[in-house]
């Protein structure tokens, strides 16, 4: 089945608005099984739309749509597509109405313009959802299809879901099943020649998801007329990459590292504290994300300056002096001055370089230490993360996470 979409909005094409809207649509996609062939923005411009329209009409299955639907004068999808298909727009009495209540439901009117959306392509099915009130459009001929969703994302969103996968979902042939792997601690080429070569899992299919923030993501997929056997084979694949990197596999599916950390914490009923100098406070927040992690996060210090790490964590100024603030011994004085103040089983300390400036040739742009302590003593961990500021500090603050995690399930 090809699939195409197309987004439209001047907006997207002066550089506005960030098109998530295709992002998004791609990956609730592909989770399913069904994968876009082609996306394209155009402009809110007749001709351009109509060229785009006759197009993807031309070589696609199906054509998705979002943007342009809304009541203002820059929205012109709903004529544009009428026109396309040759239809013209009718007054629809029991759009209007939809229209009118979903307003009254707040207890307003609606506002001019609006009731021009009840004016509907004749031979179109108006897809009506609640988290807006502009009708999508679905227009089903020559075993082909047609849906035109609104711009704003939840809007759009609400109808994908509850619209468009069914009836993509109607249309596919056989059963789709897949399993995601997520792993910390090891990158995307390790772990390749780690599996080995991928055709061996064939008729699976094996695809690695780079994330600086969540690690590699191995998803398996695969399709078949018989769902059981769908499911053996996938199951099989998934037992022979748990046999080779099994130990880096943290979660299946939607659960996160800081997740695992916390179970692993409330399990152990250890408690736990941050000192951060270059992720400032990064790592908190994420461990801070997720819901009751008050049951093991006791404090955390973000100790920028020299002087907050001497007078908050209460480290020794010589270790600052001979060592710098970025090293290995300032790292392990500030988890174990963390775990000391805050009086906790387990503490992690961040320090390092972010830049773009304050790199030397000896300490350069990226270089980043790690340290954990616990009541096994303190370890401490060298990194040369080579991104800019933003990319090292989200680096930092992931690994300082996977050393926990490693630390944590090895105990
Ligand atoms: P409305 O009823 O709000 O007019 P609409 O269907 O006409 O809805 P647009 O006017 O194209 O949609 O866009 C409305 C808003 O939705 C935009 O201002 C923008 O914030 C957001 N939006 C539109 N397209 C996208 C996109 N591709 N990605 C992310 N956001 C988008
Ligand atoms: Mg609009």
């Amino acid at each position: 089945m090809k699939i195409e979409l197309i987004t439209i909005g001047d907006e997207i094409l002066l550089g506005h608005t960030l098109d998530t809207n295709s992002n998004w649509i791609a990956s609730r996609l592909s989770e399913c099984g069904f994968h876009l062939r082609w996306i394209s923005v155009v402009a809110d411009n007749v001709s351009d739309m109509r060229h785009q329209l006759r197009r993807a009409w031309n070589r696609a299955d199906v054509v998705l749509v979002t943007g342009g639907l809304g009541p203002t004068h820059d929205d012109i999808t709903r004529p544009v597509i009428a026109d396309f298909f040759k239809d013209e727009l009718i007054a629809r009495a029991d759009l209007a109405e939809w229209i009118h209540d979903r307003f009254a439901q707040r207890g307003l009117k609606p506002p001019p313009g609006y009731e021009l959306m009840s004016e509907f392509p004749s031979r179109a099915v108006p897809i009506l959802n609640e988290h807006g009130c502009a009708p999508g459009i679905h227009y089903s001929l020559d075993d082909r299809e047609l849906i035109a969703m609104p711009g704003v994302p939840t809007e759009m969103h609400g109808m994908l879901i509850e619209t468009v996968l069914p009836l993509l979902e109607s249309r596919r042939e056989g059963h789709y099943r897949f399993t995601v792997l997520k792993t910390a601690g090891a990158g995307e080429s390790f772990l390749s020649e780690k599996i080995g070569d991928p055709n061996a899992l064939e008729p699976v299919h094996l695809a690695y998801l780079p994330s600086i923030d969540h690690g590699v993501t191995v998803r398996l997929s695969l399709s078949g007329s018989d769902l059981q056997e769908v499911d053996n084979t996938l199951k099989k694949a998934e037992e022979s990459i748990r046999d080779r990197i099994g130990e880096f596999i943290y979660a299946t599916g939607s659960t996160i590292l800081e997740e695992v950390i916390l179970n692993l914490l409330v399990e152990k009923k250890m408690r736990l504290a941050l000192a951060e100098s270059c992720t400032g406070g990064l790592v908190t927040s994420r461990i801070v994300s997720v819901p009751g992690s008050s049951e093991a996060l006791e404090r955390a210090f973000v100790t920028y300056s020299n002087k907050s790490k001497i007078e908050v964590l209460g480290i020794d100024e010589e270790i600052l002096i001979d060592n710098g603030a970025v090293s290995s011994e300032t790292a392990v004085a500030m988890a174990e001055g963390a775990r000391q103040r805050a009086d906790v089983d387990i503490a992690v300390s961040v320090t390092g370089i972010a830049g773009p400036t304050g790199g030397t040739d000896e300490k350069p742009v990226g270089l980043v230490y790690i340290a954990i302590a616990d009541k096994r003593g303190t370890s401490v961990n060298r990194f040369r993360f080579g991104g800019g500021r933003d990319a090292n500090r989200r680096r930092a603050a992931h690994t300082a996470l996977v050393m926990l995690w490693q630390r944590l399930k090895d105990d």
